[in-house]
């Protein structure tokens, strides 16, 4: 018998979407909650928007759907083929698709207990089943404990972010090759968010493992969060499966001034080096000034430090922070919620956090 009194909202695909953090409109707060760039983009991306004004007429054309130039010089930047490229709209677009393409087959998901939280969300959207894996006590991966246990039946995939977040642990390359080598049946989607702060890529092994996926994105290193953009590389067939679904969801997803502002960001490498070697160098003396306070924190090799402090909860110190102008991330998840995730910014601002820290402490 049919079901009755059925209405359109039991029809609907209801989801429990992705917190991001927030975005306040007080300008003069030191904002270190969403691992933005304190640096400007390159001034090449400042000039390519100027051409992009003399060139709005263009605007009524749909842009390249392949995105070549940005795609090109990419390639070009990561030494690799443009046939192992797949650009989207943020790193968040990307692994969307990649859930929806590499992801379906079934059997379970593997992520880390305590990783980027959008994972599980699009792990819901989708209906895969996923499992997480505890970290070590000391907030390390652990690469044996990546394969199908017994609840398991088959892999479905495993995606993992290094550095982890929000730990900043960078895990060994060869713990990733492990996880690697102990799957080939499923593909592994390394999350390289925040590889360009001084952690090893595993682009390396993309010669040997070709069910591995990298994911970078421009929001942190390239200081464009607003513009969004993010790409995956891989091997050219499983780049191709990704173009297939991706033109089959939205042809066009990258606009021309994405194509055109990305393509000028990727060719200013010695910006690039610059601003991300500064970030890492304010980084390590911040973390120094953390362990003098008497903060307990796992070494971060992104764009951020993870911490906590034995004598403070983690929602104390963050409404303290707050209350003096300085936005940091808490997450209310167990055995991380005495633990604060404070974005590197630039010297000063980080000098000023030390010096709230230390009246507030
Ligand atoms: C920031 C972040 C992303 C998403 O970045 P986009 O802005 O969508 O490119 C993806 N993964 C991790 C781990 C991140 O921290």
């Amino acid at each position: 018998m049919a079901a009755k009194n059925r209405t359109w909202e039991d029809k609907v695909r209801k989801v429990v979407p992705y917190v991001a953090g927030e975005q306040p409109k007080d300008a003069n707060i030191i904002k270190l909650n969403t691992n933005e760039n304190p640096y400007p983009p390159s001034e090449k991306v400042r000039e390519a928007m100027e051409q992009l004004a003399e060139e709005a007429d263009l605007l009524r054309l749909y842009p390249d759907m392949d995105a070549t130039a940005l795609v090109d010089a990419l390639a070009q930047y990561l030494h690799v083929d443009s046939s192992r490229i797949f650009v989207g709209v943020g790193s968040d677009d990307v692994l969307a698709l990649s859930f929806m393409t590499f992801f379906c087959g079934g059997g379970t998901l593997l992520f880390p207990d305590i990783t980027y939280s959008f994972y599980k969300v699009w792990a819901s959207l989708y209906r895969i089943p996923y499992r997480t894996v505890p970290l070590t006590q000391d907030m390390r991966i652990d690469p044996a404990a990546f394969k199908a246990g017994p609840e398991d039946g088959e892999l479905a995939g495993i995606i993992l972010p290094n550095p982890n977040a929000p730990t900043g642990v960078e895990a060994p390359q060869a713990d990733i090759e492990a996880i690697l080598q102990a799957n080939p049946a499923c593909v592994v989607i390394v999350d390289e968010a925040y590889v360009d702060f001084g952690a090893e890529s595993a682009l390396p092994l993309l010669e040997k493992y070709d069910n591995l996926l990298i994911v970078q994105t421009f929001s942190k290193s390239r200081s464009m969060a607003g513009l969004r953009i993010g790409y995956a590389v891989g091997n050219e067939k499983l780049i191709g499966f990704l173009k297939d679904v991706k033109f089959s969801f939205n042809s066009y997803t990258l606009g021309r001034p994405s194509i055109l502002m990305g393509t000028a960001s990727v060719k200013d490498e010695v910006y690039f080096r610059e601003t991300t070697e500064k970030i890492a160098k304010t980084r390590e003396w911040f973390s120094g000034e953390l362990d003098r306070l008497g903060f307990v924190h796992p070494q971060s090799r992104a764009n951020f430090v993870f911490a906590k402090h034995p004598a403070h909860t983690g929602e104390e110190l963050l409404q303290k922070l707050r209350a003096n102008g300085i936005l940091v991330r808490h997450f209310a998840q167990p055995g991380i919620s005495d633990y604060l995730r404070i974005t590197i910014g630039r010297p000063e601002q980080m000098k000023e956090v030390v010096r709230v820290l230390e009246e507030i402490l």
